[in-house]
């Protein structure tokens, strides 16, 4: 390898934000490499659902689109 092109790549600790810490390899500058979703927590794994809606994003989408749900009979009575 040539000398200082490559990044550094060493053992970090990443910290998520639920609790649960585990060791990688990384180039990442900082030795602690803290994140908000691990495999841990994220319902992909965990099995469970949990909605992250920032500023109700969710809540417009569904008003927004309400008018294509009418549209259909079939989804007309999912609506509530
Ligand atoms: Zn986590």
């Amino acid at each position: 390898m040539k000398d200082k092109i490559h990044p550094e790549y060493h053992e970090v600790t990443v910290v998520c934000a639920c609790g649960s810490t585990f060791k990688t390899r990384s180039t990442y500058k900082s030795d602690i490499l803290h994140m908000e979703i691990c495999s841990k927590c994220h319902p992909f794994f965990t099995g469970k659902q949990k909605l992250i809606d920032s500023g109700g994003r969710v809540e417009r989408f569904n008003r927004k689109y309400a008018g294509f749900k009418k549209a259909t009979p079939a989804a007309a009575e999912t609506k509530a």
